[in-house]
């Protein structure tokens, strides 16, 4: 079959969830030649901040380089995580217990945090609790889910249960998987609705949102700033930097610290309901063990499969990555065979050296960035207590603040050691996968 086969005659190349909201494009307003607290970036992270902010009666300036929402959060799966991922991907170890602690807890209230921003303030963002699933690729990696039951058991206990090979039809339809942990404190949304209205609640209290003003420099100026832009310069009295896996252009100290990632999503056409209701019965959020991982969901509306992952260690066209996911998706669900990709789109997931997420105050300026993949609720926690460290409001430090942010160990590593670590895990997923068909005959 040709590769480009699977694409559906009307393939976009843009995000599916920018069918019910699009990036905005705002009217080419003046600048205003100061303002309180200037934010850049205007992702979950900056709007968060700019909401808390301007609700505490400070001006406030939210500046994008492209239409507001441009970046990583219209891009998302939509998961929203409790840092579950912390206890099971090691990036607790080399930290003190009494750190690790403070982490878990910092990272369970950013789910408590975004579930009740959007309950109290009617945020149309489509959120349900629906729980996640990691599925295993072999039964090897099935051990291993039982090991991260008995952690998470420690640090959450009585929110995980695991789900034996025999038991799995109730969770996830088709014969890939060798059983599944399942975490019952998670949460899916839409992506581009949640932006949408947070754009409208950071608007309510009377931030100022422009998009399509880059950035170029921010400069210390007496007891404040100047924020140089295409557009003009502002003087701000405080800066926050909120620009994760966009980092480059956001100054030396970020863009060695941070690298985006690209991760890719396929969405496909609609599908029948029953297909659906077998696929995935409950409308969990779904992940694998792979090292490259897949991740997937249905639609909000639970009409299509919204499935993401690494394409390739190349860079790749949205209409190349497209069949790679395809057939990762067929290989897990032979029934979706008989349908077509309707969308395909790319983001920049920011990833640090140490797989944590920082905040932390920078020649002056604040920052909040790294989500690492998981930054729906993550983001939107640290912009808002971003936003209460700006204010002075904090009742303690965030555990993601911390002077120790480490910098990529080699110069320009962002630009070959993501694809070159990518093609090692894909490789290594491969021999993992032709292995477990051995098992799974
Ligand atoms: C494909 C994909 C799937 C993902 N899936 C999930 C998921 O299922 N669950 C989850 O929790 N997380 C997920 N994430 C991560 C999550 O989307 C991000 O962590 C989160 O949206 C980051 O929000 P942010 O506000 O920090 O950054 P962003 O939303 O990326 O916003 C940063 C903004 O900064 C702007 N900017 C950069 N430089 C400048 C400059 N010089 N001047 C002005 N503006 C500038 C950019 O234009 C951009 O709009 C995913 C990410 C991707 C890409």
């Amino acid at each position: 079959m040709l590769a480009t086969a699977c694409l559906a005659a009307d393939f976009k190349n843009t995000p599916y969830w920018w069918e019910a909201a699009q990036p905005e494009t705002t009217a080419p307003f003046d600048l205003p030649a100061r303002s309180d607290v200037v934010i850049v970036g205007s992702g979950y992270c900056g709007l968060s901040a700019a909401a808390e902010l301007a609700n505490a009666g400070r001006t406030v300036v939210v500046l994008d380089a492209g239409p507001l929402g441009i970046g990583a959060s219209t891009r998302s799966g939509g998961m929203v995580t409790g840092g579950q991922k912390f206890v099971v991907s090691g990036a607790l170890a080399g930290h003190l217990p009494e750190k690790q602690k403070r982490i878990l807890e910092d990272a369970k209230a950013s789910l408590d945090h975004i579930e009740q921003q959007i309950s109290q303030n009617n945020l149309d963002a489509d959120y349900r609790r629906c729980g996640r699933l990691i599925a295993a690729v072999t039964p090897w990696h099935y051990s291993r889910l039982e090991t991260w039951t008995k952690l998470l058991d420690v640090h959450a206990p009585g929110t995980t249960q695991l789900v034996p090979r025999t038991k799995l039809s109730d969770e996830i339809g088709g014969k890939h998987y060798f059983g599944a942990l399942l975490i019952n404190n998670y949460g899916g949304l839409h992506p581009a609705k949640y932006h949408k209205a947070l754009r409208g609640h950071a608007r309510s209290r009377g931030a100022r949102l422009i998009g399509e003003t880059p950035v170029l420099k921010v400069e210390r100026n007496g007891d404040g700033f100047v924020v140089h832009t295409t557009r003009g310069d502002i003087q701000a009295g405080q800066v926050l930097v909120a620009t994760n896996g966009y980092s480059d252009s956001a100054g030396a100290f970020l863009s060695e610290r941070v690298v985006g990632a690209a991760s890719y999503i396929v969405a496909t056409e609609p599908l029948p309901t029953a297909i659906l209701r077998k696929l995935n019965p409950h409308g969990r959020m779904i992940s694998d063990t792979k090292r490259s991982l897949s991740y997937f969901r249905l639609s909000p509306d639970l009409t299509r499969v919204v499935f993401g992952g690494r394409a390739s260690g190349r860079d790749l066209s949205e209409a190349a990555a497209a069949p790679h996911l395809y057939r990762q998706m067929c290989e897990i669900w032979p029934e979706i065979a008989d349908f077509k990709v309707s969308h395909c789109w790319r983001g920049n997931v920011g990833m640090t050296y140490d797989h944590i997420p920082h905040m932390g105050i920078h020649d002056g300026v604040h920052y909040a960035v790294g989500c690492n993949g998981s930054g729906v609720a993550m983001m939107s926690y640290l912009g808002h207590q971003s936003a209460l460290r700006m204010l002075g409001r904090q009742n303690r430090p965030c555990a993601f603040e911390s002077d120790l942010f480490p910098k990529i160990p080699m110069p320009s590593a962002g630009s070959w050691i993501v694809p070159a670590v990518t093609r090692w895990y894909l490789a290594r997923d491969w021999i993992d996968s032709k292995l477990a068909n051995r098992k799974r005959a």
